[in-house]
């Protein structure tokens, strides 16, 4: 059987930084575990603007839309904040979201224990912490028509709308659903049902695809006003979390804050199944490019090597390995290794961006 296929694109500043430690945890994978990723590389971003005139050409298009999975690393950077919008290096991570149809946003919020102390909430609500906020990602109200500032009478008015099809909510409650059977088979669906048409429509939806599809999965529902405060008094009560998008941009970046650094967060945005039944994914760190660290081996790897850690595990079906890469994080950061990011108010010396990597690595061969 052939290798399951992975795209990289590591794109601007600490981008090529990050995944040049994630090749060292795919390597080991193949030397020590004997599996096997068909790894090919091209260019996203300010750096295929800069090699081709555009932030992706059609021929990377085209082998993002062939491959099992594409890891991305950041893209960015002040060089090219004067380009026409149409050129920005953004636009390439766009144009892959869009044309790919990625419309479940995987943000996991997880805590290691060794850095309960760095969230801005209390160790005992955040230590431990193990959750995932699923995000509608391509309708709602950042796509709803009409949209514009239009004059009504004296005045200028803003319009955006709100609007879900059903099957856009049942996918990605579908996605959710299958998500939760991964973990703790839990599913908290959040809208604002109380003053929301769409709400009430997500609501009916969700409610329909679990009954008929996934009575198994323990589901409730909640207000996202109510989530949102849920998450910051308790978050622990929640597994897996799913959401529109503009209530998912909020309150993923809420969950985000529970964790601690923007080094350490990891994401995936997944679409329909292929032929193979594995779904269109794309993983990548919740940070950007960090142009103000970029070059100097200060960049943390881990949020990188945990998205692949979540390519293993939701395309590749390598649970095992997905969960032996984490345990390796947490090992290295028990063990007190930090990069500069971590680096708490006890001070110490920090490592680099290379030594955090060549760190999970040894944690990842002790495992053995
Ligand atoms: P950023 O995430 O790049 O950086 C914010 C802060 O966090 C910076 O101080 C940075 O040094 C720090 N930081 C980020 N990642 C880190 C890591 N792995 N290790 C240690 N410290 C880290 O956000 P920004 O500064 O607002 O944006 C910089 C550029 O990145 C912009 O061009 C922006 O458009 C782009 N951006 C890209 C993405 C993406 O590629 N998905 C996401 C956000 C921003």
């Amino acid at each position: 059987m052939a290798n399951p296929s992975l795209l990289i694109l590591a794109g601007d500043g600490i981008g090529p930084e990050v995944m040049a430690e994630v090749k060292k945890i795919i390597g080991w994978m193949g030397d020590r575990r004997g599996i096997r990723f068909d790894v090919s590389e091209d260019l996203v971003g300010g750096c295929a603007y800069d090699a081709h005139g555009t932030p992706l050409t059609d021929a990377t298009m085209a082998k993002a839309q062939e491959v099992d999975a594409v890891l991305l690393g950041a893209v960015g950077g002040p060089k090219y904040d004067k380009l026409d919008f149409s050129v920005k290096p953004e636009r390439g991570l766009l144009r892959l979201r869009k044309e790919m149809d990625l419309f479940s946003n995987l943000r996991p919020a997880q805590c290691f224990d060794a850095l309960a102390d760095f969230s801005s909430l209390k160790r005992d609500v955040v230590a431990g912490l193990d959750i995932v906020i699923v995000r509608e990602l391509t309708s709602g109200v950042y796509f709803g028509e009409p949209r514009g500032i239009f004059k009504e009478g004296n005045e200028r008015v803003g319009i955006n709308t709100q609007r879900y099809t059903e099957s856009e909510i049942a996918r990605v409650a579908r996605s959710a659903f299958e998500l939760a059977r991964k973990r703790r088979n839990k599913v908290c669906s959040m809208e604002k049902a109380n003053v929301m048409e769409s709400g009430i429509l997500w609501r009916e939806v969700v409610q329909e695809v679990h009954d008929r599809d996934y009575p198994d999965v323990e589901l409730s529902h909640m207000y996202a006003d109510n989530g949102a405060m849920q998450l910051v008094r308790w978050p622990k009560q929640f597994d897996v979390i799913v959401t529109d998008n503009l209530f998912g941009d909020l309150l993923s970046d809420c969950a985000a804050m529970l964790t601690g650094s923007l080094g350490m967060l990891p994401s995936a945005s997944l679409g329909a199944p292929m032929a193979n039944g594995r779904p269109k994914a794309l993983y990548e760190p919740v940070h950007g490019s960090a142009p103000d660290i970029a070059g100097q081996g200060k960049a943390n790897p881990i949020a990188c090597i945990l998205s692949f850690a979540m390519a293993l595990r939701y395309s590749f079906d390598l649970g095992e390995e997905a969960t032996r890469v984490e345990k390796a994080v947490e090992k290295v950061l028990a063990d007190g290794v930090r990069t500069a990011d971590l680096m708490g108010p006890e001070g110490g010396t920090p490592v680099s961006t290379a030594q955090m990597g060549d760190a999970i690595v040894a944690a990842l061969d002790a495992s053995l």
